[in-house]
C-alpha cells in the first residue's frame, strides 16, 4: 500500500474520521444515505461504472422492489431464524413501503396477483436514480469506478485503510467505519463477483458454502425440454433424505435446458444445495382436484380435459406418459390407468441434473454466518468498526421482491449503527 493518492487531500482527512461503504448496491445505497442522515462523514466506493446496475435489471427492468406481505418462510438461511426475526423488526414492511413513497417520493403499485410492489413508473431505473439521487442529497460522496482489492485495519489508531483502483491507478483512503456492501456472486458483470467474500476473510470472517441460488434448473428431460416456451402453474415439492422440505403453488417454465419460472426459481436452492427431488403437481391440483376435474365431464377425451389446467401440448405428453390413448374418454379409464395418470398428473418428478449458473443466478445462496455480527447493529464480531450487509450474508429471500427488502433493511442498520459509532467517537 505504497500509493497515497486521495489519502492526504481535504476528502481523504475527511473520510478518514467518517465512514466507507464497501459496494453501491441496493445494500449499500442505503447504508450510505442512512450514515449520512445520520450525521457522518460518508464516501461510497463503487467497483463498477454506476451504482446499482442489479436494480437496473431487477424485476425485468420494472424492479420489484417489495413484497405485498412478508414472513420468515419467505427467507432461507442456515443461521439462527430469532436473528432474522430481530432484523426485520429493526424496519418493518410497512415502514419501508412508506419510506420509498413518502421519503423518496417514489409511487408504488402492488401488483394484486403476484402480491410484489413495483415503482407506478414501472422503471427499475427511475428507482435506482432516485436512491442515488437521495444519497448524493444527504451529503455522501458516492465514487464509482472504485474498485476495493484490500481492506486492513489501521493499526493501533482503529478504524481501516481500503486500497484498490480507480481507472487504472492506484488509490487509498482512510474510515474509522467500514460497511462492507459487495454483494454476493450472481450476475457477476454487475459488479458483484464474489471479491466482498475475500474482503471479508482477510477481516477474519467465515463463509457457508454460496451456491447460486434463484436459478433456472437444467434437466436430462428431452421430451420436457422440446416443449420449451410452454408454462404451466404447479404445486412444487423439494423432496430431500424422504422429506418434504417446503412446497409452494407457482408457475414452472420450461426451457430449452431445462425448468425455470418462479416456482423452480423459489425451489432452485433445495436442489442445488441439498440435491432435493424437484416433484410437481401440474395444473397445481392435488389428486382429488384432478380426480373431481376428470369425473366433472366424463364424457370428454382424457387429453382435452388434461389441456383444460395446463397448456395442450404439455396435456399430451402427461397423458402419453401415463401410457394412455389421448382420445379415451375419461369415463372409460380403468382403475389401474386412472392410478397412472394421477401419479403422472401430481407427483410428476423432474430430472434435475444441473444449475445455469452464477451467470443466470438472481441470488447467491451461503455467505457470511449471521452469527459473526451483532444483530441489533451489524458490526462484525470479527473486526470491531466493521458492518456487513446485504446479499453478503447466509440469507436469501423467494422471489417478489424479498431480497431487495432484505438489503434494505441490513442496509439502513448497517449504516445508522456505523454512524452512530463513528458519531460518538
Ligand atoms: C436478474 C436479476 C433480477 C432480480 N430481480 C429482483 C427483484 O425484482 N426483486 C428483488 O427483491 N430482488 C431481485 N434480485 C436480487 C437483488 O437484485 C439482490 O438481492 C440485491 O441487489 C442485493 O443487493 P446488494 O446491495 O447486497 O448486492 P449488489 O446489488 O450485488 O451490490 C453489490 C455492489 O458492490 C459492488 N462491489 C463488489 N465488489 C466490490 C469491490 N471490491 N469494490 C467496490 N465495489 C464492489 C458491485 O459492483 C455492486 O454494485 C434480482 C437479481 C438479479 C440478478
Amino acid at each position: 500500500m505504497e500509493e497515497d493518492v486521495e489519502r492526504s487531500s481535504e476528502e481523504g482527512e475527511e473520510a478518514s474520521k467518517g465512514i466507507i461503504v464497501v459496494g453501491g448496491g441496493a445494500a449499500g445505497l442505503m447504508a450510505a444515505l442512512f450514515a449520512a442522515r445520520g450525521g457522518a462523514v460518508v464516501t461510497l466506493l463503487e467497483g463498477s461504472r454506476a451504482c446499482g446496475l442489479k436494480i437496473l435489471v431487477s424485476g425485468g427492468g420494472r424492479c420489484n422492489l417489495l413484497p405485498g406481505a412478508s414472513e420468515d418462510a419467505d427467507f432461507f438461511t442456515s443461521g439462527s431464524r430469532n436473528v432474522l426475526r430481530r432484523l426485520f423488526k429493526t424496519w418493518r414492511l410497512d415502514d419501508v413501503i412508506r419510506f420509498f413513497e413518502d421519503d423518496l417520493g417514489i409511487r408504488l403499485v402492488l401488483e394484486e396477483e403476484t402480491g410484489k410492489w413495483f415503482p407506478s413508473s414501472q422503471s427499475a431505473r427511475a428507482v435506482r436514480d432516485r436512491l442515488v439521487e437521495a444519497v448524493e442529497a444527504s451529503g455522501a460522496r458516492v465514487r464509482v469506478g472504485h474498485r476495493v482489492e484490500e481492506i486492513r485495519p489501521r493499526p493501533g489508531a482503529g478504524g481501516f485503510e481500503v486500497a484498490g483502483h480507480r481507472a487504472g491507478e492506484p488509490f487509498r483512503l482512510e474510515c474509522a467505519r467500514l460497511v462492507l456492501a459487495a454483494g454476493g456472486r450472481s450476475l457477476p458483470k454487475t459488479g458483484s463477483d464474489g471479491a466482498g467474500y475475500a474482503l471479508a476473510a482477510s477481516l477474519g470472517h467465515g463463509l457457508v458454502p454460496t451456491y447460486p441460488a434463484l436459478v433456472p434448473l437444467t434437466s436430462s428431460d428431452r421430451e420436457l425440454r422440446e416443449l420449451s416456451g410452454v408454462a404451466a402453474p404447479v404445486r412444487w415439492q423439494a423432496v430431500a433424505g424422504g422429506k418434504l422440505r417446503e412446497e409452494r403453488e407457482r408457475p414452472l417454465l420450461i426451457t430449452h435446458r431445462g425448468v425455470s419460472g418462479p416456482a423452480v426459481l423459489d425451489a432452485s436452492h433445495w436442489m442445488v444445495r441439498d440435491g432435493a427431488a424437484l416433484r410437481v403437481a401440474w395444473g397445481a391440483l392435488d389428486e382429488e382436484g384432478w380426480r373431481r376435474h376428470l369425473v366433472s365431464e366424463s364424457r370428454r377425451r382424457v387429453d382435452a380435459l388434461v389441456a383444460d389446467r395446463v397448456p395442450r401440448r404439455l396435456a399430451e405428453l402427461l397423458v402419453a406418459r401415463a401410457g394412455i390413448p389421448g382420445r379415451l374418454r375419461a369415463e372409460q379409464l380403468n382403475p389401474k390407468q386412472w392410478r397412472r395418470l394421477l401419479a403422472v398428473l401430481c407427483a410428476s418428478e423432474i430430472p434435475v441434473d444441473g444449475d445455469e449458473g452464477y451467470a443466470k443466478a438472481e441470488v447467491t445462496g451461503g455467505g457470511i454466518p449471521l452469527s459473526e455480527v451483532n444483530p441489533s447493529t451489524l458490526e462484525s464480531r470479527r473486526t470491531p468498526g466493521l458492518y456487513v450487509c446485504g446479499e453478503l450474508f447466509d440469507t436469501i429471500g423467494r422471489m417478489g421482491g424479498f431480497n431487495f427488502l432484505w438489503a434494505w433493511v441490513t442496509g439502513r442498520l448497517a449504516g445508522e449503527s456505523a454512524a452512530q459509532a463513528a458519531c460518538e467517537t
